[in-house]
């Protein structure tokens, strides 16, 4: 049985499934995932809210990949070279899902052409950024066209609700060219009123350990984990992105003198960044009401050693491990929140302006990170802060913002 066993078997799946027959490693996971079982490779799945789909626990996002091109070509085009076999790895460890979106460059391509043969066995998420119902329906046609495929199984808007992607998705559904469809944003509040309206099949909402409230002071509106658990009651599927928090280890090590930092390390050179990474994945997966969580994993051995976090036992190792992480970044890190952004006279979009320094300084993104900054109004860039520190003395975080505006601008203008 296949995870699309429920829909109809055309031309296109009907070749396609007789090439998936001689790949048995995926057909297992896949066989397991229908069941809502445990692959023979340790990969678990979960039912995915009402869409009942089964997805592994874990998979592939393309985000901090194929988003990678500024690092040089060399990286870049090795990174594109090494996908199939990233999808392959993937998919015989009991992966079964790809998430990502249209505006990450030609990943629908590649991972179109990864998943040639595997098809049947696959989950594809991806996205469009458009707004207008007939950009939305040329924008889905062309990323058909990309996965070679004739349905796309979970389409979502990127980046923000918008009623015309609404729209769309329902003609798109009527014609049988997507399964389901769903939001991505960082704010759980936009997911919320979404999720409580009944207008989508899931979200793919950032989560990490950062979220915890110990890290987080109590704000006045709910987080993630309140999200979820109302997804839960509604039976929406949840996607988690962010999972590693944005990698933020190598860059402050570099710059800063910080104890907490040199502490975190000293330990990190002592048990591996491997552990740290698996903590991340471990934590997330120990909520009852995640479905999934995609992962930016950029070669083979990524994939074999986040995979293997699905069957791991959480230790006081991995805990203590996320506590000097936690304890290391919480000043420096945005939640993406937005608590600040009403405060601010100047209308200045701080969390967005943090999040492209997370990608240039973090991500190494630094020419998508430009180009994002250069696409805000320049009323909304931090050249028009007036450094009156309102926004420092709501941010439940207690960021230092108009320094981290300031260093931003440096980097990105
Ligand atoms: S310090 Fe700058 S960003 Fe913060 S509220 Fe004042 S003008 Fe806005
Ligand atoms: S700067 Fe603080 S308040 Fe503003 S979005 Fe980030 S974490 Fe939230």
């Amino acid at each position: 049985m296949s995870i699309h066993d429920d829909f109809p078997l055309n031309r296109r799946r009907f070749l396609e499934a007789g090439s998936a027959l001689a790949v048995t490693a995926a057909t297992r996971g896949a066989a397991a995932a229908a069941e809502g079982g445990r692959a023979a490779s340790g990969m678990k799945y979960r039912r995915f809210g009402a869409t009942e789909l089964k997805v592994s626990e874990i998979g592939l996002g393309c985000a901090s990949g194929l988003r990678s091109r500024q690092l040089g070509p060399y990286l870049f085009n090795r990174y594109r070279e090494q996908l199939p076999e990233i999808v392959d790895k993937l998919f015989d460890l009991g992966g079964n899902f790809v998430a990502t979106s249209q505006s990450y460059h030609d990943t629908e391509e590649i991972l179109g052409r990864a998943l040639k043969g595997r098809r049947q066995d696959a989950i594809i998420f991806t996205a469009t950024g458009k707004s207008e119902p007939k950009d939305v329906i040329a924008a889905c046609e062309q990323s058909l066209k990309h996965f070679q495929t004739d349905c796309i199984d979970c389409y979502f808007a990127h980046g923000g609700w918008r009623d015309g992607f609404h729209e769309a998705a329902l003609k798109l559904k009527q014609q049988g060219k997507i399964r389901f469809h769903g939001m991505s944003c960082h704010i759980p509040a936009e997911h919320r009123t979404r999720v409580e309206a009944g207008l989508v099949d899931f979200v793919f909402q950032p989560y990490n350990y950062m979220a915890l409230a110990k890290w987080t002071e109590k704000i006045d509106r709910d987080g993630a984990e309140e999200l979820f658990q109302l997804c839960k009651e509604k039976d929406v599927g949840v996607i988690v992105m962010k999972p590693m928090t944005g990698h933020y280890v190598p860059s402050w090590a570099k710059e800063t003198s910080d104890p907490k930092v040199l502490r975190l390390m000293q330990e990190l050179k002592q048990f591996g960044t491997k552990n740290l990474y698996q903590a991340f994945l471990m934590w997330i997966l120990k909520n009852p009401n995640v479905g999934c969580t995609a992962i930016g994993m950029n070669t083979p051995q990524d994939v074999i050693e986040d995979c293997e976090a699905v069957g791991l036992e959480f230790t006081q190792l991995h805990h203590r491990l996320l506590e000097h992480y936690a304890a290391a970044v919480t000043g420096d890190y945005c939640r993406m929140c937005e608590t600040c952004v009403p405060s601010c006279p100047q209308g200045i979009r701080i969390p967005d302006i943090l999040r492209f320094r997370m990608y240039y300084r973090n991500y190494g993104h630094r020419e998508d990170a430009r180009e994002l900054y250069a696409a805000l109004p320049e009323h909304q860039r931090a050249t028009a802060c007036t450094a009156c520190g309102i926004c420092q003395q709501t941010c439940p975080n207690g960021l230092a913002i108009v320094e981290k505006l300031q260093q931003a601008h440096g980097l990105l203008a």
